[in-house]
């Protein structure tokens, strides 16, 4: 196993407070990782500062060349990769090899691709014997720092644009899942120039904080929760860096009475539970109308009641656990206090699932209202809340009303209906009868307090690079 940070060319352990890295699946301790300290950390941001100079000035087709690079070590590698991810997050083993490895891959490989195709305004005299043209040129050194759901596709989604874009970065995962970026330093040490990449580790109030504050990098790329995205906010202002910010999410799924209710329970039961529902899109505040509610609440009950999480054969597994005894509490306690209000009633699951590790039932809390805690504040656990509306008006309103804006899905077959819902809904993304669909050509991002800035797709090489013009006089 793969332990240490990567400055510039070195391996190195940190120096500072140990952090226990845990697996979800039993509780028990994989290795003691200690956290950078700041000496550790300006060395990180040293490296990368030193390698921007030539970095910058690769051209595409060479970026694109070590990207692809990437791509094939990590395909190559991937068996290793899963097991790992899957150890270090309790991840199925199969949504980690089948699902999320080759997502991973692709992402690398459309950068490649991406940073080679890039457009602008055509070059031209829009002012007589005046020559202007536009240039997309690296914004220079990217803090990045990743959350613990989904660890190494977070990865990719920040360092590929940030690197084909001419970036170099210092990267920090999140403190309770570093295995697969401390395995990633080994990979890209082999393949970049020293400094494109430095991995350093810690937990957010001490590296992170460091790194956000620190006066040497011009951009922070986060993904993490709303509370966090604001300090990171709070901290650019003092010099000004540019902010990518993927913060939370509480995914509104409206189902109309004309919906094939089958795909739709079979929609809510893979997507509001993947990953345990610890996903920023995670189908998990459902809206039906009244002609549809009762049987939806139903069949979804009976449905969700089939979701493995803790078979002993984890190829059986469709979800793990969740990452932390301090989150599965966190979500305990969202269902024991939804479970208090008169009107809900809790159709499926609703309790810790194993005395081992930190699994929780896959539930479904029915009959919640708008103004119910459980409607409105993000649980990140597979907790799906379902709430009755007669018509579509009032399930709009209701589905806007939110202070989150990432994704949101419609489902009818009535066309017309789902364009005009999907017009009128205020988020970064809407499905129309499906949900949780990603592709690397397709921006991901929210609206409001979900944050701003896109991950996949041209966007986020527009976010990872500073639009100039340059303009020539022919005298
Ligand atoms: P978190 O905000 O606690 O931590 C995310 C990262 O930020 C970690 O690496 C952490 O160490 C770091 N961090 C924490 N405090 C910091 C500080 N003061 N300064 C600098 N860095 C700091 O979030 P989490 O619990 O790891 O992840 C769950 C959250 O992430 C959820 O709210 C989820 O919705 C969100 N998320 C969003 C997306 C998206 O694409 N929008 C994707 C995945 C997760």
């Amino acid at each position: 196993m793969d332990t240490q940070m990567l400055i510039g060319s070195r391996f190195e352990a940190g120096t500072e407070a140990e952090e226990h890295i845990l697996n979800p699946k039993t509780g028990g301790k994989i290795v003691d990782l200690p956290e950078a300290s700041h000496a550790q950390i300006d060395a990180a941001v040293d490296a990368a500062e030193k390698a921007f100079v030539s970095w910058a000035t690769t051209t595409p087709a060479e970026r694109s060349g070590y990207l692809l690079r990437i791509a094939d070590a990590i395909e190559k590698d991937a068996d290793a990769f899963a097991a790992l991810e899957s150890l270090n997050c309790g991840k199925p083993i199969n949504a980690a090899r089948n699902d999320e490895l080759p997502a991973i891959v692709d992402c690398w490989r459309f950068f490649a691709g991406a940073i080679r195709s890039l457009h602008a305004p055509v070059a031209a005299e829009y002012l007589p014997g005046f020559t202007s043209m536009v240039r997309r040129d690296p914004v220079g050194i990217v803090g990045s720092i990743a959350p613990w759901n989904y660890p190494l596709m977070m990865m990719a989604w920040k360092l590929a644009p940030a690197i084909a874009g001419g970036n170099t970065v210092v990267f920090k995962p999140s403190e309770q899942t570093p295995l697969t970026a401390l395995k990633m330093a080994k990979l890209l040490a082999d393949i970049l120039p020293e400094g494109v990449v430095n991995i350093v580790l810690g937990r957010g109030e001490t590296v992170g904080n460091a790194l956000i504050n620190h006066p040497k990098i011009n951009m922070v790329s986060i993904t993490g929760d709303v509370a966090t995205g604001k300090k990171v906010l709070a901290a650019a202002a003092k010099t000004v860096k540019r902010t990518h910010l993927e913060l939370g999410g509480k995914a509104p799924v409206v189902v109309f009475d004309d919906a094939d209710l089958e795909a739709v329970v079979s929609g809510i039961r893979a997507f509001g539970y993947y990953n345990a529902g610890q996903d920023c899109t995670a189908a998990c505040r459902i809206y039906a109308q009244d002609g549809i509610y009762e049987k939806l609440v139903a069949d979804l009950s009976a449905a969700v009641s089939t979701i493995k999480y803790n078979d002993p054969d984890d190829t059986q597994n469709e979800i793990g656990p969740l990452i932390s005894k301090r989150q599965r509490d966190r979500v305990a306690s969202f269902v024991e206090r939804a479970a208090e209000v008169k009107h809900i009633e809790i159709t499926a699951g609703g309790r810790p699932g194993s005395d081992d590790g930190y699994f929780f039932q896959p539930t479904v809390v029915a009959g919640a209202t708008q103004d119910d805690e459980i409607v409105r504040r993000e649980v990140f656990g597979p907790v799906v809340s379902v709430t009755r509306f007669s018509d579509a008006e009032q399930a709009i309103g209701w589905a806007n009303d939110s202070d989150y804006g990432l994704a949101s899905s419609v489902w009818t077959k009535d066309i017309g209906k789902a364009m005009k819902a999907a017009s009128r809904l205020q988020y970064g993304c809407t499905w129309i009868n499906t949900h949780f669909m990603l592709t690397t050509e397709m921006p991901h991002g929210g609206v409001k307090q979900s944050g701003y800035g896109k991950d996949m797709s041209i966007y986020a090489l527009e976010d990872y690079t500073a639009v100039r013009h340059v303009m020539i006089n022919h005298g």
